[in-house]
């Protein structure tokens, strides 16, 4: 606030020093008020009024609503002098008149700009000085100006006390809520504000093997300046999730559960610049502070400071709502706002779209390349796309469940092979001349698909891991080495590729969100967890609350 506040001043006193000049050519006005007079009635007010400017110009946090202020309050102090010339000479004859309208002005403008989206600031920071103005307006010709004028010490009394009543409340504004209060309107439009009660809400755990249970946990609050607090509108349920579903050790209080979510900013820290308060975001499914080397290079699963979802003090991604640290470095705002078509989508970029497209990337294909993807779940089918979005040519679909290779022709795999081990590499070789293709991207984690990859794999060429792996051994011996071939991939660093491939969901030039089979409320996430290890759902998207009707936009 100090910094805002000191750009403010200095604002102000280049606005003053040109109001002053613009009074004294008007008819010598300012010959009426004294040094003491010129001060309190002017250059004061004009600090007061520029301090609220720069904290305008600050607060609203995002690049395009500062730059819109600053455009905009100098504007509004050029126009509405000239506006009402008649008012402002009367108020300047009485000595008074200079700072009650430069206060006023600055009250109207910071009362919109760090009241932002909070209505009852506005109207405190932007009525009560307009209603000043009026009273003075009215009472001061009725009184008789000089009464109050600056020149005397009871007149420069009173504008200093309004200065600093008004200053208090723009402060008062500015300072962020802890919170959304039950029941009252968010910025989403038709999109009720979760009720909190108690300080609690409601969040997925594991406990032991097949024990997911949705419990009540303390709400998130924001610990460090760089956090967000995010509501989370969907998450989802991950193939990953399922290992530790499989074989966790019993924990007597669980661990949160999830990784993949989207939602809107609830709350920022102070020292969050690039979000603001109600814009959709999507989290990739590690946090990551956005200013490490690893994080510059692109490999943000690498952050020297980040870490994963449901970890100690930070929020797993299938609950209400998620602490977020290091807010700017870890969420992608979504430009376009929100929209609840979208929500599926977008919801593929947390983890499984930017997984399958670092599989398809890191393996190094281009247009006109012979692909095989094995693996038919949501991370397989998703390398299926990114290989055409690439411009693969041939892309080969290893996997034997019918409905999901479907989806997988939809994506753009030219063939599927149904044969695992030695008789779906004789496939894949028989489809391709008997070389196999040039990139392989494994999206399983077995050795078994792993050893299959390489079987596969053309001589010079790629294969891709991006399943995470189930084994510590495996074969990378002399056969690999005599046929050049290369062994890549890895965790993917999915906060790189969300806004790359962010441009093709919007325009709808793809659809990675119909890998979504299920659609479960928060509640029954037990039941979702069921049916992804069961095989009987690909992939299960929670929702905390239900959607409302239409499509929803958020202001900024
Ligand atoms: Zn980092």
């Amino acid at each position: 606030m100090v910094g805002p506040v000191l750009v403010g001043a200095v604002c102000g006193l280049a606005w003053a020093a040109a109001l002053r000049a613009y009074m004294a050519e008007l008819n010598g006005l300012v010959s009426e008020v004294d040094g003491v007079g010129t001060f309190v009635g002017v250059l004061l007010p004009g600090v007061l009024v520029g301090a609220g400017l720069g904290a305008a110009a600050v607060q609203p946090r995002t690049a395009r609503t500062q730059l819109r202020w600053l455009a905009a309050c100098p504007l509004l102090f050029a126009i509405v002098p000239l506006a009402f010339p008649g008012a402002l000479v009367t108020l300047l004859t009485t000595g008074l008149g200079g700072g009650a309208v430069a206060v006023a002005l600055g009250g109207i403008a910071g009362g919109y700009a760090l009241g932002g989206r909070r209505l009852w600031a506005r109207i405190v920071c932007g009525i009560l000085p307009v209603a000043l103005l009026a009273g003075i307006v009215v009472t001061v010709p009725l009184v008789g100006g000089p009464r109050l004028s600056l020149t005397d010490p009871r007149g420069a009394w009173v504008a200093c006390l309004v200065g600093a009543l008004l200053v208090v409340l723009m402060i008062a504004a500015s300072l962020p809520f802890r919170r959304l209060r039950a029941g009252a309107t968010s910025p989403a439009a038709g999109w009720p504000v979760r009720t909190r009660q108690n300080g609690t809400m409601r969040a997925t755990y594991l406990f032991a093997p097949g024990d997911v249970r949705v419990v009540d946990v303390p709400d998130p609050v924001i610990l460090q300046p760089t956090d967000a607090i995010v509501r989370v509108v969907a998450a989802c349920v991950c193939g990953s999730d399922l290992h530790p579903y499989r074989k966790i050790s019993p924990i007597e209080h669980g661990t949160a559960m999830g990784h993949e979510f989207v939602g809107l900013i609830e709350e920022l820290g102070s020292e969050v610049t690039g979000l603001a308060e109600g814009d959709f975001v999507i989290a990739p499914f590690v946090w990551s502070d956005g200013t490490c080397d690893f994080c510059r290079e692109g490999l943000q699963t690498s952050c020297r400071h980040g870490g994963g979802w449901g970890s100690k003090d930070v929020n797993g991604g299938q609950g209400e709502a998620v602490r977020v640290p290091f807010a700017d470095g870890t969420l992608v705002k979504v430009p376009a706002g929100f929209d609840p078509a979208l929500v599926p989508d977008l919801l593929t970029l947390s983890d499984v779209y930017s997984t399958g497209f670092h599989a398809a990337a890191t393996a190094g294909v281009r247009p006109g390349m012979d692909v095989t993807v094995i693996g038919d779940g949501a991370v397989g089918l998703l390398a299926v796309l990114a290989a055409r979005e690439l411009g693969a040519e041939r892309i080969v679909l290893m996997g034997h469940h019918e409905v999901r290779t479907d989806l997988g022709r939809a994506f753009g795999a030219t063939d599927v092979v149904a044969e695992r081990g030695e008789e779906g590499i004789a496939r894949v070789k028989d489809l391709t001349g008997g070389d196999g293709t040039h990139a392989v991207l494994e999206a399983v984690g077995y050795l078994d698909a792993f050893e299959q990859a390489l079987g596969i794999v053309r001589a010079g060429g790629t294969v891709s891991r991006v399943g995470v792996p189930q084994y510590t051994e495996g074969p990378i011996g002399r056969v690999q080495f005599g046929r050049n071939v290369t062994i890549t991939g890895g965790i993917a660093p999915a906060r790189a590729y969300i806004e790359r491939l962010l441009p093709g969901v919007l325009d709808g030039s793809v659809h990675p969100g119909r890998v979504f089979d299920r659609e479960l409320p928060l509640e029954e996430a037990p039941e979702g967890y069921r049916l992804m290890n069961e095989r009987e759902a690909l992939k299960v998207l929670l929702r905390p609350q239900p959607l409302s009707e239409g499509r929803a936009t958020l202001p900024g």
